[in-house]
């Protein structure tokens, strides 16, 4: 006998890791696969990353290296993590108020356990990523997805009121977005910290704002991404070096609960606690040291810069209809013929990978990973040229 809910969760396969192997399997049966599917960067990380981490190993005292580091990271790295956000944004952050992690979904779990109370409710805008559904409801929370704008994709402020109770103890933003790749501006942002000021100030209590940022210097077209604990002092900052230093598999992030969150101090030992009921304590040592090093390192986007533009302009000429995104690394497409589950296995059929919106929330919009090789996303126009034929 095994524990029901986790059993359930292994036993159900991610939509995006079916469509992936199934390409591996096509590809590997010498099929030409077109696969959009996975968020996977696919541009090398900075250099200085790869000589950062070759340093350190031969430079260090091997044994210190790679011995355990104190529950929340080396308070070097943190402070060199803390001193480029303040330069950056002109914020006074400091080495205390951060805990590494092993990438974002495990800042996000410690986070959301810390938060979750019993019968609580934490918000998430649609589209949201798929993975924030288990997180929360395995925390005892309820999970509540809010639309976002229609047109835009920008957090929709009264939904988002109609949606908060006095149960709300967080709501989920994540921008740069995936799936829609929009960045919430500042108008937007400012908007939600009134309402969640104004509501918690009605109820009594703050309502935590928990900002997944993985996306955050993934930028275009010189958009602003604003700091959002500027906008909203009761802000966590959940992030990861996986996109951002295009290092996925060395599994490196961190919480940051900055000193003017309500409670700070209890958010970060309940964070922290959480992550050692989890067993995430103590993140890989090496990458440690490598981000601290690297903590102003961008990679060079021009290769996703050329592939977003690229695509979007070639779908929309053909008559799909598409929000341009400013961030990240993927374009959400509204299906033709509104069943987006319907559309990608049309796609299917044709070794053309799209991700199907409905785990994301919105079941008639389709998602493409824009971090894909030039090569393969020229050769697969003219299939997605072809599938919207029949509908228009
Ligand atoms: N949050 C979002 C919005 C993501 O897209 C991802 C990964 O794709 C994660 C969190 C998890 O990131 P990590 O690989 O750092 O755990």
């Amino acid at each position: 006998m095994v524990n029901s809910t986790m059993l359930a969760l292994g036993q159900t396969r991610s939509c995006i890791r079916e469509l992936f192997e199934y390409g591996l399997r096509r590809a590997a049966a010498g099929e030409r696969v077109y696969d959009f599917s996975l968020g996977n960067p696919s541009i090398p990380a900075p250099p200085e990353v790869n000589d950062h981490f070759v340093s350190i190993l031969r430079n260090m005292d091997s044994l210190a290296v790679h011995s355990y580091t104190q529950a929340p990271g080396t308070m070097d790295a943190r402070q060199a993590v803390a001193e480029e956000l303040n330069q950056r944004y002109g914020a006074d952050l400091r080495g205390e108020n951060f805990f590494f992690t092993c990438g974002a979904a495990p800042a996000l779990v410690s986070v959301i356990r810390a938060l979750a109370t019993e019968g609580s409710e934490i918000l998430a805008i649609t589209p949201y990523f798929p993975e924030y559904r288990p997180f929360v409801e395995s925390s005892g929370a309820a999970f509540v997805p809010v639309p976002a704008e229609k047109e835009t994709f920008q957090i929709d402020c009264t939904a988002l009121e109609a949606r908060v109770t006095p149960r709300t103890q967080a709501v989920i933003v994540n921008s740069p977005n995936n799936p829609s790749g929009v960045i919430y501006t500042r108008e937007t942002l400012k908007k939600l910290a009134e309402v969640l000021t104004r509501k918690g100030a009605e109820y009594g209590h703050p309502i935590y704002l928990i900002s997944d940022e993985p996306y955050r210097e993934l930028v275009y077209d010189g958009a602003e991404v604003p700091f959002v604990p500027d906008i909203y002092p009761n802000t966590v900052i959940c992030y990861s070096y996986s996109k951002s230093l295009s290092m996925p598999g060395e599994r490196i992030g961190y919480v940051c609960v900055p000193d003017r969150v309500a409670d700070s101090e209890e958010v970060f030992a309940a964070a922290a606690g959480a992550s050692r009921i989890l067993g995430h304590v103590c993140a890989p040592s090496l990458q440690q040291r490598v981000v601290a090093a690297c903590a102003a390192s961008r990679p060079d986007l021009g290769a996703y810069d050329r592939n977003r533009t690229t695509l979007y302009d070639a779908l929309t000429s053909y008559g799909y209809q598409c929000v341009k995104p400013n961030g990240a690394f993927y374009l959400f497409v509204k299906a033709p013929g509104g069943d987006a589950q319907a559309f990608s296995d049309q796609a299917k059929a044709r070794n053309l990978l799209i991700v199907p919106g409905g785990d994301f929330g919105c079941p008639n919009y389709f998602r493409a990973s824009t971090c894909v090789s030039h090569e393969m996303l020229l050769e697969s126009l003219p299939i997605f040229e072809d599938l919207i034929k029949s509908y228009l």
